[in-house]
């Protein structure tokens, strides 16, 4: 807490344990600032969902103090080939500073976890469950749910990072408005020792197919919903890449592919007095480009910042990192429907001119600038 203000139980409260939760309750711990994080989960988020870290989501690590522990698991993604219609259209190569780094979000979170444990024990408080959270204007109420029991809590600044289906995003009166990108795909994590260093991402005509190696001799295959395709089944998953791209992966009966919407979605107020939204509750950022996560912590990570000044000058404008915040998921959001729309299934003409602009972008004068577009550099 600071001396300014005896009556706050603490500067931060963080709504949500989720990665960008965690990240930011990191960077706030190791400048001294008190923070407590409630989470409404009492055990692990089991859902597969991020694998792709991206250079600016690397730098927050360090800064974090945990990207030693992340490159040591992460499997270093070399580079990757763009497919259609058996050529290959362009070959990107990751220089070695800007490599990405493919883990399970199941692993980075656990050493997120870890970490805070280490930076400031006690600060994680799980099975709690926000119920509200109010700006009395110099400081602000959260009530929280500990199993039967009601609690409030007072900090200085309440960000709330419980995820793109936020409960308390409209409470704030907080917009919640369509980008463009949205379509349906499945997904399956299956083993394959020979996954390589590279990720093949075939733009056929009917549709995109992805696939990236992961540790431990995993792959990751992602496969878009299209016409004529059932992706329910492990039978189905299968057949639609063999028809695609005429590969026939290994993949056993046993394995269901789990089907996803990829949309997006921003609020243009993601900061409203003394409470900020960030992460997924701030911007729903398609996981066709895989940035998600990462601009949650590259956003967690400035805010960090915002927070440290305001806390330090006794004020609450967070106006600049609102602007900033708002500007980079607009940013995110663009290129990836621009992959979404990549990734469409497509014939004739519009074919072609696609396979044109993706051969454009992998020639010899655009590779340096599209290999910065994918590492989602200027984020
Ligand atoms: C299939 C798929 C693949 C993806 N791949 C990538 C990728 O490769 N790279 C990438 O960068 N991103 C990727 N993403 C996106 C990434 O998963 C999300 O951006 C990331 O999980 C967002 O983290 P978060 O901390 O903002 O929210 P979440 O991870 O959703 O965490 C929110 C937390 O808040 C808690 N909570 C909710 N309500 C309350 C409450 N009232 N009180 C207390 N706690 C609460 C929840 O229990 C949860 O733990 C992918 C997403 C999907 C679906």
């Amino acid at each position: 807490m600071t001396a300014a203000d005896p009556v706050r139980d603490h500067d931060v409260v963080i709504v949500g344990a989720g990665p960008v939760g965690l990240l930011l309750a990191c960077l706030l711990a190791q400048q001294g600032i008190d923070v407590v994080i409630c989470e409404r989960r009492s055990g692990d988020d089991l859902r597969s969902r991020a694998i792709g870290i991206h250079p600016p989501g690397l730098a927050m690590l360090d800064r974090a103090g945990v990207g030693a522990a992340v490159r040591a698991e992460a499997l270093a993604l070399s580079g990757g080939e763009v497919l259609s219609r058996g050529r290959v259209l362009a070959s990107l190569s990751f220089p070695a500073d800007r490599a990405v780094r493919v883990l399970p979000q199941q692993r980075t979170h656990a050493l997120l976890r870890q970490r805070l444990d280490e930076l400031a024990p006690g600060a994680l408080q799980a099975g709690r469950t926000v119920r509200a959270v109010r700006d009395e204007g110099g400081f602000v109420r959260v009530r929280v749910d500990v199993g039967n029991r009601r609690r409030e809590i007072t900090a200085a600044f309440a960000v709330i990072a419980d995820g793109v289906h936020s409960g308390l995003r409209a409470t704030l009166g907080s917009d919640w408005r369509r980008r463009p990108g949205r379509a349906g795909y499945a997904m399956a994590d299956v083993p394959d020792p020979s996954a390589g260093t590279r990720a093949l991402l075939h733009c056929e005509p009917g549709g995109l197919v992805e696939s990236f190696p992961l540790p431990g001799g995993m792959r990751r295959w992602v496969v878009r919903a299209a016409a004529g395709s059932d992706l329910s089944s492990a039978d189905g998953f299968r057949a639609a890449i063999r028809g695609r791209t005429g590969d026939d992966p290994a993949i056993g009966s046993g394995v269901v592919p789990v089907a996803f919407v990829a949309a997006q979605h921003l609020t243009r107020m993601p900061v409203r007095g003394r409470t900020v939204l960030l992460g997924d509750a701030a911007h729903e950022i398609s996981p066709i480009g895989g940035q998600g996560m990462n601009l949650g912590w590259v956003n967690a990570g400035r805010l960090a910042a915002a927070l440290r000044s305001a806390l330090g000058q006794g004020e609450a404008d967070l106006g600049d990192y609102a602007r900033a915040a708002l500007r980079a998921a607009r940013t995110a959001q663009s290129r990836c429907a621009f992959y979404m729309a990549m990734g469409a299934p497509s014939r004739g003409l519009p074919l072609t001119a696609r396979e044109a602009v993706i051969r454009a972008l992998g020639s010899a004068p655009f590779r340096e600038w599209a290999t910065g577009l994918v590492t989602m550099r200027g984020l």
